[in-house]
């Protein structure tokens, strides 16, 4: 990938650049955060690399990539729709029905419609085609019983896209089905977990009874593996670029701190926080390098997996950096407004939630170098 600007991307970066500085503004809750995807959906900024057709704007791999850079460096807020404008749009676009992309598409964009991912249950995490949560065919749609876990922004969502069992004969890849489920039918129960960071950003999610119409299945029924794998390579490609952005923000803080602290006059410190630097710009390479083959094949592919196991670890190291830097200080739940003691606990679960690094590792064995399963 030729990592210099051409003339058309310095010119998109240059406008992304001013229509930040005019419109960024810091967004904390539920409804500024909501209110700051609209901002960027009124501007023509969400889901940039959708293409245009579905409200995106085609953007090249490049200008997404130039646009991850500039959200980070205009300390913008994350994005609360990150799950449907990563994930689950994506996967509309390449397996919906016209009426699932009408009916979806500009939702996920503005940030009117919250999406959330039910695939893990209680007895299925890593082995996801375990699921038990059994869907039986009623009339024209399908009646949905059972329990889903660890379900992020399932607390506000207001669709799911739900993996059930359909087929409770077949082998247990085959008798998946993928639902399109409004959180808001009756039957469903949310339930918080709290995680040690003393935050509730997943849930337990129980449908009782749920009545959910056969046009809401994406793809076919009994055929929802496949759908599920390319959301989950969506999500694998999609969120290594994200990240960047509050990796980004987090680094200039500590680094910042640092010298506010006169830290970084001991050289121990400095090498530690040029460590940070050096792993924080290879991972911008490594999204690069994700993007160009991306551009290649049209889908993401298995080699995402190298770059979920190593943000989620560069991730850990950077924050036991941050604890050693900051010292006692970054235990205060008011120093910084508890940020450093939040971003060390929450680090634990990088390497858990998209897939653990030990699935992610076994994919790349398996499915990028070409090594024998390992069973
Ligand atoms: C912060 C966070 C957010 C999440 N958000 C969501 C969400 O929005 N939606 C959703 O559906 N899920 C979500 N998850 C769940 C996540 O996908 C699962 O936790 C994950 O897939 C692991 O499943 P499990 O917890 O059941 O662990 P298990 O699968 O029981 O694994 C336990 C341990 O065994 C290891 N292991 C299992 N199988 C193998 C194997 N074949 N080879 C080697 N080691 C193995 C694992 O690596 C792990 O260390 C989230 C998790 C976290 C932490």
């Amino acid at each position: 990938m030729d990592l210099n600007l051409t003339p058309d991307e310095q010119s998109f970066r240059d406008e992304f650049r001013a229509w930040l500085q005019e419109n960024v503004f810091e967004a904390k809750t539920v409804d500024e955060l909501k209110r700051w995807q609209r901002t960027l959906f009124e501007g023509g900024w969400a889901g940039i690399s959708w293409p245009k057709q579905y409200g995106g704007r085609g953007a090249t791999l490049m200008q997404q990539a130039v646009f991850q850079e500039e959200l980070a460096l205009a300390d913008a807020p994350q994005l609360i729709g990150v799950i449907g404008l990563s994930l689950v749009g994506p996967t509309i676009i390449a397996m919906g029905t016209d009426e699932q992309k009408a009916r979806h598409l500009s939702k996920i964009l503005s940030g009117e419609e919250i999406w959330c991912q039910g695939f893990s249950e209680p007895n299925a995490g890593s082995d996801l085609a375990s699921l038990g949560t059994r869907a039986l065919k009623d009339g024209d749609g399908f009646i949905v019983s059972g329990q889903k876990t660890w379900t992020s922004f399932a607390h506000i969502a207001d669709w799911c896209l739900l993996l059930v069992r359909t087929d409770f004969e077949a082998p247990k890849h085959k008798g998946i089905t993928c639902l399109l489920a409004d959180m808001h039918a009756p039957g469903v129960t949310v339930r918080p977990l709290r995680m040690m960071s003393g935050d509730a950003g997943f849930n337990e999610v129980f449908f009782e009874n749920v009545r959910i119409p056969s046009s809401q299945v994406l793809g076919k029924v009994n055929e929802g593996w496949t759908t599920a794998i390319a959301a989950l390579m969506n999500e694998r490609a999609n969120l290594g670029t994200g990240v960047q952005v509050l990796f980004r923000r987090n680094l200039n803080a500590l680094i910042a701190r640092a010298r506010s602290m006169n830290r970084s006059a001991d050289p121990i410190v400095r090498q530690k926080l040029a460590q940070a630097y050096l792993e924080l710009e290879i991972l911008r390479m490594n999204t690069n390098r994700a993007l160009t083959s991306l551009s290649k094949s049209g889908v993401p592919g298995p080699e995402g997996s190298t770059l979920k196991l190593y943000w989620s670890e560069m991730n850990q190291r950077t924050q036991q950096i941050a604890q050693e830097v900051l010292g006692q200080h970054a235990q205060l739940s008011d120093f910084d407004n508890g940020m450093w003691q939040y971003s060390y606990l929450r680090a634990r679960g990088n390497t858990i939630e998209a897939g653990t690094s030990e699935i992610q590792r076994n994919i790349i064995a398996e499915r990028v170098l070409g090594l024998p399963k390992s069973y």
